[in-house]
């Protein structure tokens, strides 16, 4: 048993924070919320953890990252590794990508895309206890059509490339990725919707899927009691697909007034990444290369993703926390500066946590994101307050974790 009193306790539901409160933790699940004066005779072996001036909330989490992917600046380097290294060896790199999330505070994540079975197996692996990481939620492959974002043929043609991806074409075949995914253990599905740059900027968004590859992979997965989460920039494709029941509008740095609308009416979640897109200008075009039109893209994407996230918000469909992670940003140091980007575009900072907790739960569809009775004990311990300022929650070093009622150890 572990009884933690913290100055402050932020349960993750967007209740303001409250202060002179008590949680236990029994096995793996919070027992009890109470006030430190109602709270009684302490079970003599419990273990007491006083924290003044530190505050208590759920365990973040990042609901879009790639495990198998080492982050480098370098988009090139990782596509290298995945045919450098075999399965296993990035299989055994993501036990580190995941540990090294964990202990940021992050306790769940969405995986969505990595070369054949890595993540799920990860994933399996952190369940049974063999290594420690987040709880994964994982999509196995991203589904795409032939060279399309998730397929683009970066190699010469003669190179022959076994289960790195899952290129579609067709509606039944897009039925057919998602049953194959399933097959290997998907919890979710991963479809690429749009594609990356377009040289047009008046309207910078590619459509790769067919309106009727889209609709059969959603009806699929939904059908099979999977979410669908898509890779998207924005337009009139993300608003087919928001009516075709998307679950996830990822990245999506153009929603319009009438998209925002529809995602709040049908409760679609929008997980805006915005870190990634200003990891671009940190790591700088010198090291990252690049044509004039793909950069051109990349500002316009830097400005308008702003006004985008606005919309969706003020709309009041659900945001939440995600960040790309694995691709130009390394795993767990870096994600609670998405947090800061969400208030930095106009989240309250307590509705940046609910994004990062609770409703990123909702949309992975897991029991966390909450400390309340009865809920799993995946929680840290930040010094300062992040309701006020959630900056705190980047001071790594002094962060305390515990996924599912056990401490996390440096
Ligand atoms: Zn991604």
């Amino acid at each position: 048993m572990i009884v933690i009193r913290p100055e402050r306790l932020i349960d993750g539901t967007g209740s303001p924070a409250r202060e002179g409160m008590a949680v236990v933790v029994e096995a793996e699940r919070v027992t009890r919320v109470c006030r430190v004066a109602e709270l009684g005779e302490v079970d003599p072996v419990a273990r007491v953890i006083d924290a003044p001036g530190a505050t208590l909330m759920p365990g973040m989490i990042d609901a879009h990252v790639h495990l198998a992917y080492d982050g480098s600046p370098r988009p090139l380097d990782y596509k290298l590794a995945t045919l450098s290294d075999s399965y296993p060896a990035l299989a055994l790199q993501a036990v580190r990508h995941a540990r090294d999330t964990l202990r940021a505070g992050i306790t769940a994540v969405r995986d969505l895309n990595a070369p054949g079975g890595v993540v799920l197996a990860l994933r399996d692996a952190i369940a049974a206890g063999h290594v420690d990481g987040p709880r994964v939620v994982a999509c196995g492959q991203g589904l795409s059509v032939t060279g399309g974002h998730m397929d683009k043929g970066a190699w010469g043609d003669h190179v022959a490339l076994r289960d790195l991806n899952a290129p579609c074409d067709g509606p039944e075949a897009f039925r057919q990725g998602v049953r194959a995914q399933v097959k290997r253990g998907a919890d979710c599905i991963k479809i690429n919707l749009c594609g990356g740059s377009s040289r047009d900027l008046s309207a910078p968004y590619k459509q790769e899927m067919t309106d009727a590859e889209v609709a059969a992979a959603i009806d699929e997965a939904h059908r099979l009691e999977r979410h669908v989460a898509a890779h998207t920039s924005g337009g009139p494709s993300v608003t087919m697909a928001v009516r075709a029941g998307l679950d996830s509008v990822e990245h999506g740095h153009w929603i319009d007034q009438e998209t925002a609308d529809l995602m709040a009416e049908r409760g679609t979640y929008y997980v805006p990444t915005l870190l990634v897109n200003e990891r671009n200008y940190e790591i700088g075009r010198d090291a990252l290369g690049g044509s004039d039109a793909s950069w051109a893209w990349l500002d316009k994407a830097r400005e308008d993703k702003w006004a985008s996230l606005e919309r969706v918000y003020r709309a009041g469909a659900p945001v939440v926390m995600g960040t790309d992670a694995g691709f130009m940003l390394p795993h767990g140091s870096m994600t609670a500066r998405e947090v800061e980007l969400l208030v930095h575009g106009g989240l309250s900072a307590m509705d940046a946590i609910v994004a990062a907790t609770s409703t990123a739960a909702r949309l992975l569809g897991i029991d966390a994101g909450l400390v309340q009775e009865g809920s799993i004990a995946d929680l840290v311990l930040v010094p300062g307050d992040p309701s006020r300022d959630v900056r705190v929650l980047q001071d790594l070093d002094a962060l305390r974790v515990w996924r599912a009622g056990r401490e996390v150890v440096a």
